[in-house]
C-alpha cells in the first residue's frame, strides 16, 4: 500500500506526521513545507451510501495535487467539502489553516474555484464577466484593472477581451473561467475537471495555462480529474480514489515504480493455445499476465526487452500468429489496474460523459 507521507496519524493514505489539530507545517519530505489543505478522515454520507469514506490527506503549499478516479469515485464531493459548498458528514478539512465547518469565511477567502460546469455569463464580453467577478470579491477598483490585464494575459485571452463569451470556443471559455477563479488572488486553487469535454488541443492548452500561471504566481492547485495523462504530466503527487475511499498517494513516478513490473507487453495473438496464459506468464521477468479478450494480452514485466524476445520465440516454436506487437513504460492506467483491479478506461467507457454545451455563436 502507498502511502501519503504528509497524511494525519491514523489516516487511510498512511503514516502520521501532523496529527489533528496540528498547525499545518510540517511533513516528511520538507519539514518547513506549509499544508495548504488538511483532509483529516472525511466522511460524507447520502442517507445510506457512503460518497466519501473516511479520506485523510495534505497538499503542501503550491503544491499540485490530482484527485484521480473514475466517474462517480467521491472526486467533486470531496471538493464540495472542501470548499464550503456542501456539509461534511465526519471529519474535518482544514484549508489555508481555516476549518471549513468552524470558520467557512475564512476558508472561502482563501480560495478560488472552477467547478465542473461551465458558469460564466454568455450575454457579457469576457472582460465584463472578469469585472462582475473582481467586485463581487471586493477587488479594490484601483487595482482592478492591473489584475483583469495580467490575468488576460495569462491566459492568452487578451486580444479577445472585449468578444461576448457566447461566441468562445469551449476551451476559450474554461480559460476565461480560471482567470476569473483568480480575480482575487486566492492561496488555493480547487478546479474539479477543468478539462472534461475539451478537444485534445484545447486540453493541452489549458495544461499549458495551469503550469504557467503556477510559475507567475504563489498558489497551491487540486485539481479533479479522470484523465490519467493530465494527471501525470500536471500534478506534483495524485491520490487515487475508488468507490468513495483513497487508495494510493503519491508522486507519478513513485506510483509507476509501485506497480511490479517496469514495462507492459501489449501483444495480439492469432491460433494462440489455450494454455498461452500460463505460458506467457512463466516468461523471465513477467509480474502478470491479462487475457484482455480478442486474443488481446497485456504482460508486465520487470525487464521488457527479454520478455519481448522470449516472447516472440515462444510464438514461432508454437506456431502462434503475433499480429500486434508494443512495448511500453508502466502507465498511470497499470497503477489504477494493481490497486483497484479494474481498468479506469473501461470505467469511463461506462460512466455518462460530459457533453460541453454547444456555443450559439461564432468564434471570434
Ligand atoms: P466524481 O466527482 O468522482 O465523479 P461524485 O463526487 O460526483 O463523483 O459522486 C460520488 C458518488 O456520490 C456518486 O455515486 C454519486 O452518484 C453520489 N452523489 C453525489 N451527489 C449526491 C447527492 N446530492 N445525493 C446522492 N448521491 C450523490
Amino acid at each position: 500500500m502507498i502511502t501519503d507521507r504528509n497524511a494525519p496519524s491514523g489516516s487511510s493514505a498512511g503514516a502520521p506526521t501532523n496529527g489533528p489539530g496540528s498547525n499545518g507545517h510540517g511533513s516528511a519530505g520538507d519539514p518547513n513545507a506549509f499544508n495548504a489543505i488538511q483532509v483529516e478522515h472525511i466522511v460524507k454520507k447520502y442517507g445510506d451510501f457512503t460518497a466519501v469514506d473516511d479520506v485523510s490527506f495534505n497538499v503542501k503549499e503550491e503544491e499540485i495535487f490530482g484527485l484521480l478516479g473514475p466517474n462517480g469515485a467521491g472526486k467533486s464531493t470531496l471538493i464540495r467539502m472542501m470548499t464550503t459548498l456542501i456539509p461534511i458528514t465526519a471529519g474535518t478539512a482544514r484549508i489555508a489553516g481555516h476549518d471549513v465547518q468552524k470558520d467557512p469565511d475564512a476558508a472561502r477567502r482563501a480560495i478560488g474555484v472552477i467547478p465542473q460546469a461551465l458558469t460564466s455569463d454568455l450575454d457579457l464580453t469576457i472582460e465584463e464577466n472578469l469585472n462582475i467577478y473582481a467586485k463581487l470579491y471586493d477587488v479594490p477598483s484601483k487595482k482592478r484593472k492591473a489584475a483583469i490585464d495580467e490575468l488576460l494575459e495569462l491566459v492568452d485571452l487578451t486580444k479577445w477581451r472585449s468578444a461576448q463569451t457566447k461566441t468562445l470556443s469551449g476551451g476559450m471559455r474554461r480559460r476565461l473561467e480560471i482567470a476569473r477563479g483568480l480575480v482575487h488572488s486566492p492561496r488555493i486553487f480547487f478546479l474539479d475537471e477543468p478539462t472534461t469535454g475539451l478537444d485534445p488541443v484545447s486540453r493541452v492548452a489549458v495544461w499549458e495555462m495551469l503550469t504557467s500561471i503556477k510559475s507567475h504566481r504563489k498558489l497551491t492547485i487540486l485539481i479533479t480529474t479522470h484523465y490519467m495523462d493530465e494527471a501525470d504530466r500536471l500534478c506534483d503527487r495524485i491520490a487515487i480514489v475508488d468507490h468513495g475511499k483513497l487508495v494510493a498517494l503519491d508522486t507519478p513516478p513513485a506510483l509507476k515504480a509501485s506497480v511490479p513490473g517496469s514495462n507492459v507487453i501489449e501483444a495480439q495473438f492469432d491460433n494462440a493455445p489455450a494454455d498461452w496464459e500460463d505460458r506467457l506468464k512463466k516468461l523471465n521477468g513477467v509480474t502478470s499476465v491479462q487475457h484482455e479478450g480478442a486474443s488481446m494480452y497485456r504482460v508486465l514485466t520487470g525487464d521488457g526487452s527479454r520478455t519481448t524476445t522470449e516472447l516472440v520465440e515462444a510464438a514461432v516454436h508454437s506456431g502462434v500468429k503475433i499480429r500486434s506487437l508494443s512495448v511500453q513504460n508502466t502507465t498511470l492506467d497499470d497503477v489504477f489496474v494493481h490497486y483497484t483491479g479494474r481498468q479506469l478506461r473501461d470505467e469511463l467507457v461506462k460512466a455518462h460523459a460530459f457533453v460541453m454545451p454547444p456555443r450559439p455563436g461564432l468564434q471570434p
